[in-house]
Parts: C-alpha cells; sequence; structure tokens
C-alpha cells in the first residue's frame, strides 16, 4: 500500500528529538490501534500512561464533541464551566482545596516549583528556597523541570541551570535527612518513579518525606503526573501509601488523551499565587476540562479502581509466568496498573529490543530506562486484551532470547 503520509516524512519535515516506531497508527479503539496498513496493535503503552480508557471511548468523545458545539476557549480573563465542576471535582475527592490548570504535567510541575518558591519567601523569606528531589527523578522538559528531576543526561548542553536544587537517594531516609533543613522550600518525590525505572517508593521514605518537611517548615509535593488518576488502583497514589502532600501535580491520565494537566494545593498554599503571580493562556480550557471530568467520573468508582488492582495481579502473574520460561526478569515490580520488568544483567541495557521485538508482534510496549520494559495500559482494558497482549509479548521475548542464545 502507498501512503501520501510516510515515517519517511519524519525525519525530512520533524525536528530529530524523537525516534518514533516505523508504524504511523491511524485509529484506535479501546486497547486496540490499527495502523496505516490495517495491521492490528494490542496496546500495553497507553500513549505513556495517558490513555487511561484506552482509545476513543464513547463516553469522552461525546464530552469532547458536547463541549466543541457549545464552547472551546476564553481565556482565563474569564472563567467556564467545564473548569470549575472539574475543580470542584478535584477538590471533593481528594486533600486540596484549590487547583490551578496547565496543559500538560512539565507545567504542572512548573506551576508547583515556583509556588513552592514563592510560598516560602511569603512566609519565611529569600534564605529558604532550596528544593529537594531525587535522583533518577522526572518531572518534565522545561528547564526548571529538568533540573529539579534527577536525570542529569536531560540538563546536560542546557547550562546555565536554574540553581538552588538538592538531589538525594530515591527511598533513602537517610540521605533525604542529610540534605534537608531550614533553607528547604519544599521536597519532592515521584510515589513511584516513572521514567526512572518503575519503581516505588517505600511507605516509609515518604513517612519520613512527610515528618522532615513538617520539621523543617518545607512543603511536600507529590508529582502524580504518571500514578494518578486511577493509575495505583486508589484515585491517586498517595491514597494508597496514606501520605499527604501540600501539592500535587496531575496530567497524563487526566485527560485521557486529551492535553490537560492540573496543581492541586491547599487554600493556605494557594494564597501565595495571588493575582498575576502565574498563569497560562490555556489552562482550564473548557475541551479539555470537559474531558477530563468524564474521566474522573469514570474512573473514581469502585469498579474500575477495583479492575485495576485485579488487572493489575493478572498482568504480574503473567508477566512472571513468561519469565519463569525465559529468566529475562530480575523483578516484576510497580503498582496498578504502571509495571516494569527489570532486565537481568545478561539482558543489561537492552530494554528497547524488547520494545522493538514486541512491534514487530504487534504489542505495544514501553521503556523506562534501558533496562525496565515497562507497561502502563488502559485501566479498563478488557481481560482478553491483556491475554492476547501477554502471548505477543511471550513470543516477543523468545525472539529476543533467541537471537541472543
Ligand atoms: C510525564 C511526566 C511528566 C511530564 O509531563 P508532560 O506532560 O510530558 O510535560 C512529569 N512528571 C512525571 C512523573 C511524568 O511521568
Amino acid at each position: 500500500m502507498s501512503h501520501s503520509v510516510t515515517r519517511a516524512l519524519f525525519d525530512q519535515v520533524m525536528v530529530p528529538n524523537y525516534a518514533p516506531a516505523q508504524f504511523i497508527p491511524v485509529r484506535g479503539e479501546g486497547s486496540r490501534v490499527w495502523d496505516q496498513d490495517g495491521r492490528e496493535f494490542v496496546d500495553f503503552a497507553g500513549g505513556i500512561a495517558v490513555n487511561s480508557l484506552g482509545h476513543c471511548h464513547p463516553a469522552l468523545v461525546a464530552a469532547l464533541t458536547e463541549q466543541a458545539g457549545k464552547l472551546w476557549h476564553v481565556s482565563n480573563t474569564l472563567t467556564n464551566e467545564p473548569a470549575l465542576k472539574l475543580a470542584k471535582y478535584l477538590t471533593e475527592n481528594t486533600f486540596a482545596e484549590r487547583v490551578f490548570f496547565s496543559n500538560s504535567g512539565a507545567e504542572a510541575n512548573e506551576a508547583a516549583f515556583k509556588l513552592v518558591r514563592k510560598y516560602a519567601s511569603d512566609h519565611f523569606g529569600a534564605e529558604k528556597h532550596e528544593i529537594v528531589s531525587c535522583k533518577s527523578s522526572f518531572h518534565g522538559r522545561t528547564l526548571f523541570t529538568v533540573s529539579v528531576g534527577g536525570q542529569p543526561k536531560y540538563t546536560e548542553g542546557f547550562a546555565p541551570v536554574p540553581g538552588g536544587i538538592r538531589h538525594v537517594e530515591y527511598n533513602s531516609i537517610e540521605s533525604l535527612k542529610a540534605a534537608i533543613s531550614d533553607k528547604t522550600c519544599a521536597v519532592v518525590v515521584e510515589p513511584v518513579q516513572g521514567e526512572g525505572g518503575v519503581l516505588p517508593a517505600s511507605r516509609e521514605f515518604l513517612e519520613a518525606a512527610r515528618a522532615l518537611c513538617d520539621a523543617h517548615n518545607a512543603l511536600l509535593v507529590f508529582d502524580e503526573v504518571q500514578t494518578g488518576v486511577g493509575r495505583s488502583g486508589s484515585l491517586y497514589a498517595y491514597m494508597e501509601y496514606s501520605v499527604t502532600p501540600d501539592i500535587l501535580t496531575s496530567a497524563k491520565s487526566l485527560g485521557g488523551g486529551f492535553p490537560v494537566g492540573a496543581m492541586l494545593t491547599t487554600e493556605k498554599v494557594a494564597k501565595s499565587f495571588g493575582v498575576g503571580t502565574h498563569g497560562s493562556t490555556y489552562g482550564g480550557n473548557p475541551l479539555a476540562c470537559a474531558v477530563a471530568h468524564k474521566v474522573l467520573e469514570i474512573v473514581n468508582t469502585p469498579e474500575v479502581l477495583a479492575g485495576v488492582r485485579a488487572k493489575s495481579q493478572r498482568f504480574v502473574d503473567g508477566l512472571n509466568a513468561i519469565n519463569a520460561k525465559y529468566g529475562v526478569f530480575k523483578e516484576v515490580r510497580g503498582l496498578g496498573l504502571l509495571l516494569g520488568g527489570v532486565l537481568t544483567d545478561a539482558y543489561a541495557g537492552r530494554a528497547k529490543d524488547f520494545m522493538l521485538a514486541a512491534e514487530r508482534h504487534q504489542l505495544m510496549a514501553l521503556v523506562a530506562g534501558v533496562n525496565v520494559v515497562r507497561f502502563a495500559p488502559s485501566l479498563v482494558i478488557p481481560d482478553a486484551d491483556i491475554d492476547e497482549g501477554l502471548k505477543r509479548f511471550e513470543a516477543a521475548v523468545a525472539e529476543v532470547v533467541g537471537q541472543t542464545a
């Protein structure tokens, strides 16, 4: 088949910062995707933990198209009904009392990191400006968020970068204790490090972070851009851990594929973002907020959340069964439907080979760094699609193992 738009065009017209797959998807339904040639894929990637209700969920299509016929955009010189309804829903269903909307995870974090500085400056003075974050963490790609992020490769070549940021070992209470001081304005943590290798925080670490923040008048920020909106089996992962932050950021699954982000916080902290201190032209866009509200209404139900836990177990059992035959993983870890297979030393550095083999077997998967094969499917993926996808993944593993032997 010949197409007027091909993958080769990417290399001619796009900035080369991505290396997308060779096939081009054109249609999706539930957890299945079809490419230009009509080849059908099972989707275990979920657009990187974004398509929380799969592709083209009828209720989301209806929410989007209904709003599209009413009002698309008004800017923040006006407010709008979908934004207020979404904010009300978020405040009624989380610790938060105030919400700021953005268009992405990075922007939600940018707002959070500016807010913690502003809050400390308002209440304690300019000296209290240090942000403590974790090594291997990921918080987005703006200059501030890559700087708070704990992966040096993402700041290389971009100096000078913002200062006043310290990085500690993830899950090391000792390391956190050593770094935190009265100069600390905030500690930033992902409850599960997503990009950093699908590594869950220990309960003790998050509890210690909460206690140390309280002792030093610092704010605790949870980046739940990847873990939020049902992915953990609770609406937000902080609920799984019973540790409540002062600020929480959400994006990815929140829009189910429509770009939207949110920063949630308390009334007291929110006060430091007075009129004119921060903003966004699109933040709170009616289309985005109408879709996100529908996503939350569907995801935040006992059936869907219990489904995430049951499906998680089905995935873990299936991956462990594959691993019992082929011995490629040291460990299968994660929380809910954010799962990672950590490669054994024999396959170290080869996560991408597994992802590419999966593609050849018509399965979309992800990597998290070079040693972890990551899965972040729809939260409502049918069990039959999990089983079919795992069958395809087994064929992919067999291929990589066969080529290696
Ligand atoms: C993806 C991600 C981000 C960045 O979100 P964008 O929408 O790509 O800007 C931030 N934090 C975490 C934990 C993420 O997984």
